[in-house]
């Protein structure tokens, strides 16, 4: 099934879960302003379902608004965000019975920055990005350039291993053609394993020195669901308002820690930052060590306790000092 095949289907599901009366809201992406955007699309109006869109460009991870909006809800999700929305119902977040959740294999997106990269040109200058098989082909001012599809996916996406939704009601089609480079997926973080301690430090010192400290990376953030943060509180006051790099490498640190066993990868909070600051570097990490040590993989069932709520006597502790 390709994505207009996908795109209709989920058109006609969307509205019938609406006329019905099964849903109060239907959750998508319709398209954006920009060239190669998509952005979400929030409606109650069947007839709005037709600006419903799938496409190598629906980055949101759109289960980030089940726990804003209240009534039944249909929602799209790719394999990363139906594992985030079993995350939420894991943590009582999210009724199991409230969502219905449409199902899309996904093939991977695009990182227009890495387009971007590979053509030496803007986005706005490209005119066409068309992915045919295992190939993308790029035209700008008429010129088109082939590439490898592993090339321009997002480095979570080369990675990925649940690219199929793993709850769902309704699955838009059955199978994706994923392409994995786990070798890509993983480079940057290998870079800074093979760092030593002190280098690790002052690359991580250099890139929150550029953290504005926007909340960005937060408000994006499927896992991140707390009412109040522990940056917003003034008693006590955990860290200082100011963007210092110091307070900014500790909202990471104590943010990571929270969404530990709640992370689905989906790199969400890596293309938010407006500094380009490599956040996956830490998430990735902090879901790696999670499967090392407790071999728990986030949202993969809705029936298992939160990792941090639930203890083994088999659990390792020898990194306790
Ligand atoms: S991480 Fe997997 S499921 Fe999520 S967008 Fe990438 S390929 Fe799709
Ligand atoms: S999105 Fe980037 S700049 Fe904004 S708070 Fe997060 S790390 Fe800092
Ligand atoms: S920490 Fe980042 S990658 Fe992990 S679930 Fe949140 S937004 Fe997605």
């Amino acid at each position: 099934m390709n994505d207009r095949e996908t795109e209709q289907g989920l058109r006609g599901q969307a509205k019938a879960l609406l006329e019905e009366g099964k849903v109060n809201y239907i959750i998508g992406y319709e398209p954006g302003s920009l060239k190669f955007t998509t952005t979400p699309l929030i409606t109650k109006d069947k007839d709005s379902v037709d600006r419903l869109v799938i496409s190598p460009f629906i980055v949101n991870n759109l289960s980030e608004y089940l726990t804003e909006l209240k009534g039944r809800i249909g929602i799209v999700a790719k394999g990363c965000d139906s594992r985030s929305i079993v995350s939420l119902i894991q943590d009582n977040q999210v009724k199991r019975e409230d969502v219905v959740i449409l199902g899309v294999p996904c093939s991977g997106i695009i990182d227009l920055s890495k387009v971007e990269g590979l053509v030496g040109k803007d986005r706005d200058e490209i005119d066409d990005i068309v992915w045919e098989d295992s190939k993308v082909t790029i035209t700008v001012a008429g010129d088109r350039k082939e590439f490898h599809i592993g090339e321009v996916l997002f480095d979570n996406c080369l990675g990925c291993e649940f690219s199929i939704p793993q709850e769902y009601d309704i699955l838009l089609g059955e199978s994706s053609s994923l392409v994995v480079d786990k070798a890509t997926s993983r480079e940057k973080i290998e870079t800074l394993e093979a760092m030593s301690q002190e280098q690790r430090w002052n690359f991580w010192e250099k890139e929150f020195s550029r953290c504005i400290r926007c909340y960005a990376c937060r408000n994006v953030c499927p896992a991140c669901f707390c009412e109040r943060c522990f940056v917003e509180e003034s008693e006590p006051q955990w860290m200082a308002p100011v963007p210092r790099w110091q307070d900014n490498l500790m909202f990471q640190v104590i943010r990571n820690i929270h969404v530990a066993g709640r992370c689905t990868d989906c790199g969400e909070c890596e293309r938010a930052c407006p500094m380009n600051i490599p956040l996956r570097s830490l998430t990735k990490e902090m879901c790696d060590i999670v499967d090392d040590l407790y071999h728990f993989k986030a949202g993969m069932d809705k029936e298992t306790a939160p990792l941090m709520t639930h203890y083994e006597t088999t659990d390792p502790e020898d990194f306790i000092k």
